[in-house]
């Protein structure tokens, strides 16, 4: 028989449950137990609801009020010195510890966040130190083991393996000079020992332990540490599951098919070739096989027929027994129930699976590969293959202008008609800026107004033309305000946008968006990714009228604003039919189109944002080079429409670019400005290093906190800027857009940063 399981699910609940009693508890409106209760609800929301698909292996364990590392942190022990002692409860040193905390006589910043591997997804970092005080606290996995036993639900819980979890923290503050991590591992094993042997005397069978490290390069260089940890920890665990997910194994399977491990988990959805060699290494085993066939990232339905088919590739070789068909991750990263969505036509919902369905499917796949007779299992297969056949129609007919387009993209559209050294002159002219031209990212303060006025409109409380007056209004009070403090390079502020990326998708063909299709960003912070489902155009100019109106109002220049094709998809669930390239190259038509007609229509700068050109990076570093050269081709293909005379500009919310250095210098965008204000010179020096000519705008200072920069702290900040830096190319810019920013810090950080390039033009 082959068995079905699920890697872990949504815990944000049904109608983000979590979300409201977090922020409540937060709030002081509710108490820690009243949360506890909310959890315990989700939670056993969850384990009914995939039990009742009928799967297997159902996961308890992952359930998390903030994030599943953080929890990991929490129940070893990992505390930093500065949340300890505070007074604090312990759920609120864990909470303290996620988002930092400002209450009576306590001010402690939160732990830096970072992303879950190529997911948009954010983890809490773990520190440690020599000195790191290993203790099991609690034993969540037990805990959340009983409390589904106690309902009847047999799980089988996950923990996050002790590699990764190492692997993926840093060293601390006070940690010596080369301190790594991972020599903490002989401290640790004792601990997950008695977690795992715990686990086994509550009466787990198997346990899930992810270690999703395995799939990146570095792991080559632990095969030590894995044999140390697993051989250690397998003879007093449950039979262990251990999970890989997001790439592929390639040669590590090599030392993971001789871990004593009685499973192994690998993704199918975004590696299907690693099957052949996966099973090959295992096959004199006694390994069982969990193929990762359904997609735990994205929101489209299984093919049926391609998952059986790599399912009985899998069987031949090792037998039925020895197969699981599974999620390819936890499904964290899916919205849960697409029963929530109440305003999909039919023809749409039939294209997608959302958590729930998804585990719905694992148990249909698994028992079509066990051979099953019952006739609702064939009628769901039929009916699986009846909803890929339409839409595969539907992709077919989607739009063949646009493909045709795709198809005839030449290189000649990717580069500007001169070098940047020509281009310079001429923008020198037209835009008549002088020596270290102020300018912003493009948001200004989206105040409650805003917010309210746009909530109006979709209330239909507003009508159009007069929310439309409503934003000529704030475009206004923004243009009025620039000119008054002294700034250089204009821009609209963006109040008519309700997100960098959702805003465009509304406006151009080919998205879809959900009312609830929520996935966890970090902590209380959910997103609503829109959905590509066809070839996509734009049907008229999106952003002309708001920059050409800005334009209009003022003198002086204005930077027209648009999200890139990169971080358009990024930030979007992608189409599964085609490849993310085909889409980027898509979006990157559309936005050209645009790009062209702002500058018909009088404009002379236009930022381009990528803020996500880094994250969409691979996994393992062979496969940089093939997605840097589309990524950075959509950039070139979105901005290189236009003259000489125009000015591009692009934006990125990052400043670790060491390693993809020539990409970004490939982009050609005439100015970059990028978050600098945090980190050190060292960046600055890699441009210096590449003999990087084009212009730069490093992030005078730090927009993340409503804190005001000194007028001598910007004063600082130029100076060492420009003692690396030649004075002709340096732009004086915050380092991100300002719209979580209230107003008052607003015109006084803009002020001293107007100032100081006062000051630079004075003294260089
Ligand atoms: N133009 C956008 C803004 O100012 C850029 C934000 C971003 O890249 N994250 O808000
Ligand atoms: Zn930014």
């Amino acid at each position: 028989m082959v068995a079905s399981s699920v890697l872990g699910f949504p815990r944000i609940g049904a109608n983000r449950e979590v979300k409201k009693a977090v922020e409540a508890y937060w709030a002081g409106k509710i108490s820690a137990d009243e949360l506890t209760k909310v959890a315990a609800e989700v939670k056993k929301a969850s384990w009914t609801s995939v039990k009742a698909q009928g799967v297997d292996f159902i996961p308890s364990g992952e359930f998390s009020l903030y994030d599943h590392v953080l929890d990991h942190s929490a129940a070893f022990n990992v505390i930093p010195k500065r949340y300890q002692g505070l007074g604090l409860s312990p759920l609120d040193v864990y909470f303290a510890m996620g988002r930092g905390r400002q209450t009576e006589g306590v001010d402690v910043p939160a732990s830096e966040m970072k992303k879950w591997f190529d997911s948009n997804y954010h983890f809490v970092v773990p520190e440690f130190s020599e000195e790191t005080d290993f203790k099991l606290n609690f034993n969540k996995a037990v805990e959340e083991f009983k409390e589904a036993k106690a309902l009847g639900i047999t799980t089988r819980p996950v923990v996050l393996g002790p590699v990764s979890f190492l692997v993926l923290g840093k060293a601390a503050k006070e940690a010596k000079p080369g301190f790594q991590p991972i020599s903490l591992l002989p401290k640790l094993l004792p601990l997950y020992k008695t977690l795992l042997a715990d686990l086994k005397e509550a009466g787990a069978e198997w346990v899930q332990v992810d270690e999703p490290i395995l799939v990146l390069d570095s792991a080559a260089g632990l095969e030590k540490e894995f044999t140390s940890a697993y051989t250690e920890l397998a003879p007093v665990a449950p039979k262990i599951l251990l999970t890989t997910y997001f790439a592929r194994l390639d040669t590590n399977v090599n030392f993971v098919a001789k871990l004593p491990i009685a499973g192994l988990h690998i993704d199918l959805d975004r590696a299907p070739a690693q099957l052949e060699d996966v099973v090959k290494a295992i096959k004199d085993t006694k390994i069982v096989l969990s193929l990762g066939l359904v997609s735990g990232r994205n929101i489209w339905k299984t093919d049926f027929t391609a998952a059986i088919k790599l399912g009985q590739q899998a069987i031949e070789t090792l037998g039925a027994d020895r197969v699981i068909v599974a999620t390819s991750s936890s499904l964290l990263h899916t919205p849960v129930t697409l029963a929530s969505e109440k305003k999909l036509t039919e023809e749409q919902k039939d294209w997608f699976s959302f958590a729930l369905e998804k585990a719905g499917e694992v148990t249909t796949i698994a028992a079509v590969l066990s051979g099953s007779q019952d006739a609702a299992v064939a009628s769901a297969l039929e009916a699986n293959k009846a909803s890929i056949a339409k839409r595969r129609a539907f992709e077919q007919n989607s739009d063949d202008t646009v493909r045709k387009r795709v198809a005839a993209i030449t290189d000649d559209q990717l580069e500007r008609r001169s070098p940047f050294s020509v281009r310079k002159e001429i923008q020198a002219k037209t835009l008549n800026l002088p020596k270290f031209p102020t300018t912003t990212i493009g948001s200004f303060p989206q105040t409650k107004e805003i917010r309210q006025a746009r909530a109006k409109l979709g209330k239909g409380e507003l009508t159009q033309e007069e929310y439309d007056e409503f934003i000529k209004k704030e475009i206004e009070t923004v243009v009025r305000f620039q000119e008054k403090i002294g700034l250089d390079l204009l821009v609209h502020g963006e109040p008519e946008r309700n997100d960098m990326v959702q805003y465009f998708g509304e406006l151009l063909n080919g998205f879809v968006f959900t009312q609830n299709a929520w996935v966890q960003s970090y902590g209380s912070r959910y997103v609503r990714p829109p959905i590509i489902v066809s070839d996509v155009s734009r049907p008229t100019p999106m952003t002309v009228k708001w920059s050409a109106y800005a334009q209009s109002l003022t003198k002086q220049p204005m930077k027209g604003m648009l999200t890139g094709p990169v971080t358009i998809l990024n930030w979007s669930f992608p189409r599964a039919d085609v490849s993310r390239e085909i889409q980027s190259k898509q979006l990157a038509l559309a936005l050209r189109d645009e790009v062209v007609d702002l500058e018909n229509a009088g404009i002379h700068a236009i930022q381009v944002d990528e803020p996500a050109i880094r994250e969409g990076l691979p996994l393992r570093r062979s496969d940089w080079d093939a997605y840097l050269k589309w990524a950075v081709d959509s950039f070139k293909l979105a901005t290189a429409g236009v003259t000489d005379k125009l000015q591009t500009h692009s934006h990125f919310c990052y400043s670790d670019f060491d390693d993809i250095f020539p990409s970004i210098q490939r982009l050609d965008a005439d100015v970059i400005s990028i978050e600098a204000s945090k980190a050190d010179m060292k960046l600055l020096n890699t441009f210096k290093q590449y003999g990087y000519s084009n212009q730069i705008g490093p992030g005078v200072y730090d927009i993340h906190s409503p804190r005001v920069p000194g007028g001598q702290e910007i004063k600082d900040r130029l100076k060492s800027m420009l003692d690396i830096l030649p004075d002709s190319l340096l732009f004086v810019n915050p380092d991100c857009g300002l719209k979580t920013r209230g107003w008052k810090e607003t015109e006084a950080s803009l002020v001293n940063l107007v100032e100081g390039a006062k000051w630079a033009r004075e003294n260089y």
